[in-house]
């Protein structure tokens, strides 16, 4: 039986190159998809290039009418979506289908954004000159998405880019290659013309040339790029030759700090929710929980007691709180850094080690007594674990709070004002939720400081990546 019909138009013909794509719940085979090296990147860049010409000369209320419809389209196919996200990435159905409806709203988003991308006449210091801005798409663009959420990410990237009149280029992550392809039957279904969102699929041994082709190609204009910073760092250095714009979302390392004056129970479910979404495995996860001393028991307690109650499973089952871990690699990563902080005197007070489930499951995790000097504090855990800290004072929360390279989100939960304001301006992060989790959405800017990337998405801000400013000069007046 097919997967899904929106699917099948773009799995790997017979006798073609391939690599398979496997259920993250059972690791049963899902389908086999098109391995592609430089030659099909640099077809596609071509390709995409021809067809943004007239991309571009279509009026911004054209090009927003295709991807308002791409946004209703998600929707209309948000079950079979986000039955195929499950599939390849593991999170539970419920959060898949917030994944579909969250990359709906970018498209929804950037399609009236691309109606105000505004020129400027400069009051000129000669009267014999005028002096006028456009800003103009970049041409193409290209992106290299992570698999955390392999459909929202792709959205952010392709809404924005199409709105500024580029066509786009996109290498999904080879473990969920599956999401990415289906939006294909999706922007053809919407009226996009065909070239202007090309999927390149590669397995992990292909990732690399198809990278260096984008980083490397004269036609490519920026480069939007979310994962590790690994790769991130890499990508910089591959662009110094061509002097590639690029756009980085990279790690975090947010830390969650409550104080004592901070409504308990709130701040407990937040903890759980921020923690343990799609596994621990998202770049905002409350990375670091700092509690307040005189309340630590207490926030302990209630956060054990909630923890204990999620439900580990395939997410495709009913009332799954935690699906697995992307793969076998990620659950090896997990176990080190709970290891090495048990090794240095942390202590698990739930969980700590791989599910009864096997696989990659993994079970939720508290670890109390964590110190700054542990991996656990400085690494992104990418996983299931809550890393408990005690703090005295304000100015120690802020001092753990700042110690890392990371600074992508951060939350600080206190009900004070005047604290909240002086925290959260003292925090050396991109976003600061304040009594609030859930910051990320179409209309604001998302994006770190520090070794957490370049650039913002979504929001006004999001589109500015694939526009150039160009200055008109008219003399002889
Ligand atoms: P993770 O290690 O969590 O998989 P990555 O940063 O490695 O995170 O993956 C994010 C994206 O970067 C994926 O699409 C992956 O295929 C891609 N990628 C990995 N290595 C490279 C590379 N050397 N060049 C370009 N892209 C890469």
């Amino acid at each position: 039986m097919s997967l899904s019909p929106l699917l099948d138009p773009w799995l790997a013909h017979p006798g073609q190159e391939r690599f398979a794509v496997h259920d993250a719940a059972t690791g049963v085979w899902l389908a086999d998809v098109p391995e592609n090296h430089v030659n099909e990147a640099l077809a596609a860049i071509e390709a995409a290039k021809a067809a943004q010409v007239d991309w571009a000369a279509l009026t911004p209320r054209e090009r927003g009418a295709i991807l308002r419809r791409w946004s209703e389209l998600l929707l209309k196919h948000q079950d079979e979506l986000a039955y195929l996200l499950t599939r390849e990435q593991g999170k539970p159905l419920a959060e898949a289908r917030g994944e579909i409806a969250f990359a709906a709203s970018f498209f929804e988003w950037f399609a009236e954004e691309g109606r105000r991308v505004y020129g400027e006449v400069i009051p000129s210091p000669s009267s014999a000159r005028r002096l006028l801005t456009v800003r103009q798409p970049v041409g193409v663009a290209a992106a290299i998405t992570p698999w955390n959420f392999p459909v929202s990410m792709l959205a952010r990237k392709a809404a924005a880019a199409l709105a500024a009149g580029c066509a786009i280029v996109i290498k999904p992550a080879e473990q969920t290659p599956l999401s990415a392809l289906a939006q294909q039957s999706i922007a053809h279904e919407a009226g996009l013309p065909p070239d202007l969102f090309r999927i390149v699929t590669a397995s992990r041994a292909s990732a690399s040339e198809i990278g260096e082709v984008f980083c490397h190609s004269p036609d490519i204009g920026v480069l939007s790029f979310t994962g590790s910073t690994r790769v991130g760092k890499l990508l910089l250095q591959q662009s110094s030759a061509s002097v590639k714009r690029l756009a980085l979302e990279l790690g975090g390392n947010a830390p969650f700090i409550v104080f004592d004056d901070a409504n308990l129970d709130e701040a407990v479910t937040a903890a759980i929710q921020s923690k343990f979404r799609n596994a621990g495995q998202t770049c905002v996860s409350a990375n670091r929980i700092l509690v307040h001393n005189t309340i630590f028991e207490a926030f302990v307690q209630r956060f054990v007691a909630q923890v204990e109650r999620l439900k580990v499973g395939n997410g495709l089952e009913s009332s799954i709180h935690i699906g697995p871990l992307i793969d076998k690699r990620a659950v090896e990563k997990v176990g080190r850094l709970i290891e090495e902080a048990i090794a240095r005197g942390g202590a698990v007070l739930t969980g700590g080690k791989i599910h009864a489930l096997g696989g990659s499951f993994f079970e939720p995790t508290v670890i109390s007594g964590v110190r700054a000097d542990m991996r656990i504090f400085r690494e992104e855990i990418f996983g299931p674990v809550a890393p408990l800290t005690v703090f005295q004072d304000e100015t120690e929360a802020i001092a753990l709070a700042n110690d890392s390279e990371a600074g992508l989100a951060a939350y600080v939960f206190t009900n004070t004002v005047s604290r909240a304001i002086r925290v959260s301006e003292a925090l050396h992060y991109g976003m600061v939720g304040i009594n609030e989790i859930a910051i990320s959405t179409a209309e604001a800017p998302f994006g770190g400081v520090r070794q957490s990337g370049l650039g913002r998405e979504g929001a006004r801000a999001g589109i500015e990546e694939y526009l150039d400013i160009k200055l008109l000069c008219l003399g002889g007046l």
